[in-house]
């Protein structure tokens, strides 16, 4: 066998430095005022009762939840989570939920599960930039399927798939999508679901903003209208609870979820259980639907506040969508526009503002006149003054 010049497998050409990871870094500079991460409102954290909760799980007697615990998760916690999503609509048996270390190891496993080597993933055009990365590893090809105001385009789909028979996995975010904050419509979730069925397909539908709704009533989760065991559902605590819980889920029919059981013992035998027992004790105890009430509230008014601090500061020339919920909007710039290279050279230095370029979001050609602004994490009054200050940089510079 010939030696390799290069001491990394294969695997790792597709492994490559991500945006996502330098601006989270840049986040935490307190000099600049970053719409970049997808963060939740510190302030909104419901310390007291985490605290609470914490605080009697170590002093649990049997000291059960330091201890180790089975691999597919705390069995108190699965159940209660498939009670959560019995009450939204997708009835669930506690032996179809598997505890993940956050949802981001759901998309992990999903792709280490189905997708060989240069195999087809399908993905919405834009998709998730951190599905792209945990799909990366295991090497795929990607088909990136239009997308407008109502999610991913059927008719496209439909062709794509007639000229892609290899495609065995497709990879969704049917709820205020990350990052145009677009939602499936009904129909094209029942549409999905036939089309899956008719090629066969598996469909990763990843859930966390479903419950970060600004009005109006949930659409039924694809895994309800789920007719032929194909949807992989992931959940998440992080945009409804804290995202330092690492604390995710997925729901899936036996043979996928055994899989998806062995590839979480060889990943890290088991989530924390101090965090699966806390949780548990804070979903007994407390009110999880106050409080993402709550969350629901203030995320809507930020949005708004966003929206028009946009409308009043930004060049008209630029689009931006207005998500019935999630955390961000997704904004166009005219054609030409390098929302990359405005960033480093003007928003980052001059105007002290952060988003994420959009570029990283498109797995096939990257469009580079766009970005996601988030409208979660600050303030309102910073939201206001981190939308003026990009805005006037952008009618200087644009
Ligand atoms: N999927 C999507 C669409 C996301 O936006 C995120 C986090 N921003 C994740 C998955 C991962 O979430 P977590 O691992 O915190 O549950």
């Amino acid at each position: 066998m010939p030696h390799s010049p290069s001491p990394f497998a294969r695997r790792m050409d597709q492994v490559r430095p991500s945006a996502i990871r330098d601006l989270l870094a840049l986040g935490a500079d307190p000099a600049i005022l970053s719409f970049g991460g997808g963060y939740p409102d510190a302030a909104l954290f419901p310390k007291d009762l985490l605290q609470g909760v914490f605080r009697d799980a170590i002093a649990d007697p049997t000291g059960d939840p330091l201890q180790y615990a089975p691999s597919d998760g705390l069995p108190k916690l699965r159940a209660q989570i498939a009670a959560l999503m019995t009450a939204d609509g997708t009835p669930t048996r506690p032996e179809d939920v598997l505890i993940l270390q956050g949802s981001q190891q759901g998309l992990d496993f999903a792709a280490k599960m189905l997708v060989n080597p240069g195999e087809t993933i399908l993905v919405e055009d834009p998709t998730f930039l951190g599905a792209l990365i945990a799909f990366a590893p295991s090497e795929p090809r990607y088909a990136a399927i239009p997308t407008d105001a109502d999610g991913m385009d059927m008719d496209a789909l439909d062709a794509t798939l007639k000229a892609t028979p290899d495609a065995r996995l497709l990879y969704t975010v049917p709820d205020f999508q990350n990052p145009t904050g677009a939602t499936l419509s009904l129909p094209r979730r029942h549409r999905l679901i036939d089309l899956a069925n008719r090629h066969g397909l598996i469909v990763l539908e990843d859930t966390p903003y479903r419950h970060i709704r600004f009005a109006g009533d949930s659409l039924p989760t694809l895994k309800s209208l789920d007719t032929e065991g194909r949807v992989i559902h992931l959940g998440s605590f992080s945009k409804i609870l804290v995202p330092a819980l690492r604390l995710g889920w997925a729901i899936a029919a036996p043979p996928l979820l055994e899989k998806l059981s062995l590839l979480k013992v060889a990943a890290d035998t088991q989530t924390s259980t101090l965090n699966m027992a806390a949780t548990s004790l804070f979903l007994e105890r407390h009110d999880l639907w106050s409080h993402v009430a709550t969350l629901r509230t203030a995320y809507a008014r930020k949005k708004e506040v966003m929206l028009s601090a946009i409308r009043q500061h930004f060049p008209q020339e630029v689009t931006v969508t207005d998500p019935q919920g999630g955390l961000f909007t997704w904004a166009r710039f005219p054609d030409g526009f390098d929302a990359t290279a405005f960033l480093r050279d003007h928003a980052l230095p001059k105007a002290r503002v952060a988003y994420v370029p959009g570029g990283g979001f498109f797995a096939t050609k990257a469009r580079e006149n766009h970005a996601r602004i988030n409208f979660s994490a600050q303030s309102e009054d910073r939201i206001r003054q981190g939308i003026k200050a990009l805005g006037d940089c952008l009618k200087e510079n644009m």
